[in-house]
């Protein structure tokens, strides 16, 4: 449960998922335009956006950098609805700091998924030590080990800390060039093939028991027990 922020200019689309979110229990709060938001999430602090990419007075990844530029809203989770189509606005949106998106026409069923995974992760970031867990997934952190249904899977360091990155900012869509810098630190000589390279091995190594690691067509991964609709 959480205070989320619709903003979208259909009156719709709007309603319907104001409708929808409130029988799931949050408290809903919604704006129509850019500007509107922006009043809204300063006037009442939201525990996540749901951010349309197309507004009326100024676009969607603008307020998705405005919120993520600003140390006193950059936490707040941001999941885009986008268009088909609108793949360049998602790839932007990411790379100005959007945590997820889910693409026009989506379900209900989707959406809501997509709002508790995202509202769950604040609850779930405090362990960031000890031994935690994830469906058949076991990661000690301390220790560099990993299980999968008490299986012990031998990772390499790099692959150890990819896993951590992932699981870190599980339920969040990560592109290539995050990860890279995330798990590798820049380098000139490494690609983003680079990453997709050792995402294949990982998701080898953890086999079909595990496969949290999903791809996002055209902009990189999400690491994720949701279940997809
Ligand atoms: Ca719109």
């Amino acid at each position: 449960m959480g205070r989320v922020l619709i903003v979208e200019d259909e009156k719709d689309i709007r309603d319907v998922v104001a409708f929808n979110l409130k029988q799931a229990g949050h408290e809903v709060s919604t704006a129509g335009t850019a500007d509107e938001a922006l009043r809204q999430v300063r006037a009442n602090k939201p525990h996540l956006v749901l951010l349309d990419v197309m507004l009326p007075d100024r676009s969607g990844t603008e307020v998705c950098k405005t919120l993520k530029q600003n140390p006193a809203t950059n936490t707040i989770p941001i999941i885009m609805l986008t268009a088909r189509g609108e793949e360049v606005d998602r790839v932007v949106g990411f790379e100005l700091g959007a945590d997820d998106y889910v693409t026009k026409p989506f379900s209900m069923r989707e959406l809501l998924l997509r709002v508790q995974a995202m509202l769950r992760r604040s609850s779930t970031d405090v362990q960031s030590e000890g031994v935690v867990a994830m469906g058949s997934l076991k990661i000690d952190h301390a220790a560099h080990r990993v299980w999968v249904e008490a299986e012990e899977i031998d990772l390499t360091a790099l692959e150890f800390k990819l896993l951590w990155t992932f699981y870190q900012r599980k339920n969040r869509v990560q592109t290539r060039a995050r990860l890279l810098d995330d798990v590798w630190g820049v380098s000139p000589d490494i690609t983003t093939r680079t990453v997709d390279t050792h995402v294949k091995r990982l998701r080898e190594k953890l086999g079909p028991k595990c496969d949290f690691i999903e791809t996002v067509r055209g902009v990189g991964y999400r690491f994720t027990s949701a279940p997809e609709s």
